[in-house]
């Protein structure tokens, strides 16, 4: 099941993809796709509504972030080796994890702002993992019953402020509309292996990433486990698995973006984003 929200930002509406790819509104049968109803049982009884039945929402409505309530958006740092190595550092020894601000989550077509004095704004196609049910101290055998679903996450990052500002890399991840989530919210019985999916991102045409999670150096269900050794995971927590190479920054020389530019990056069965950048009108 491909699930998603559209609507208004601030006031979107559940909805499902159907086979034939017409959004359909699931609001009569769900709230939102946050909390409770993102439990694995919850999911399934939607799975059973006849999609035909749903009403139809029009094709060009603005699709929202997938996931809603979203009370961490976890990072996983330098999680592909081939990443690592264009950025000069080594895999670690164990998994890097850092933040972006709730705040960061946007629509995946949304428009992306460079912040102000901004001159490193780059880009970073990930796959992410949206929790649906609570649990710490997970044993990595059952992590996989923790998942919801997938999703295509750019983590746009600007490099300046996480690596030259000092402290963590925080700085430069959480910025508004650095965190478009979607489009669809994919459930797991879609992704039979989700160590197996091509993932890219072109900005104007060019593509410059061109990758597939199987090269993840720490996998779903390691990282779901070790995790929650230092915090409990939550139904609407989303974590983002990290990049592989072609980030601007790993250039020669390095290519950073600018108002005007268009992204368009996707995940295998997972959906496309298409994102404008622009400048801050507060800047
Ligand atoms: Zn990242």
């Amino acid at each position: 099941m491909k699930l998603l929200r559209f609507g208004p930002s601030g006031q979107e509406k559940p909805g499902l993809l159907d086979d034939n790819g017409v959004i359909r509104d699931l609001s009569a049968h769900v709230t939102d796709l946050a909390g409770e109803h993102l439990d694995r049982h919850a999911l399934e009884s939607l799975a059973k509504l006849d999609a035909a039945s749903l009403p139809e929402v029009p094709a060009d409505t603005r699709i929202g972030a997938c996931v809603s309530g979203v009370g961490k958006f976890i990072c996983i740092g330098l999680n592909y080796s081939d990443h690592a190595a264009e950025t000069g550092s080594q895999v670690p020894p164990e998994p890097v994890i850092f933040n972006k601000w709730t705040s960061a989550i946007c629509g995946p077509d949304d428009e992306v702002i460079i912040p102000r004095d901004s001159e490193k704004t780059d880009w970073e196609v990930e796959l992410g993992v949206v929790i649906g049910k609570a649990g710490r101290y997970i044993d990595e055998a059952d992590a996989m019953q923790h998942v919801a679903g997938f999703c295509v996450v750019n983590d746009v990052s600007e490099r300046e402020f996480q690596l030259e500002r000092s402290g963590t890399w925080d700085k430069g991840k959480g910025c508004d509309t650095f965190g478009p989530l979607g489009p669809w919210l994919v459930t797991p019985d879609e992704v039979p292996d989700p160590h197996q999916l091509d993932m890219w991102l072109e900005v104007d045409g060019k593509r410059y990433q061109d990758g597939n999670t199987r090269t993840m150096v720490y996998q779903i269900p390691f990282l779901i486990s070790y995790l929650s050794r230092f915090m409990s995971l939550q139904p609407g927590d989303v974590i983002s698995t990290g990049t592989p190479p072609g980030v601007g920054m790993g250039q020669q020389p390095p290519v950073y973006l600018k108002p005007g530019q268009r992204m368009r990056l996707g995940i295998e069965g997972l959906g496309e984003q298409h994102q404008t950048v622009v400048a801050d009108q507060q800047g």
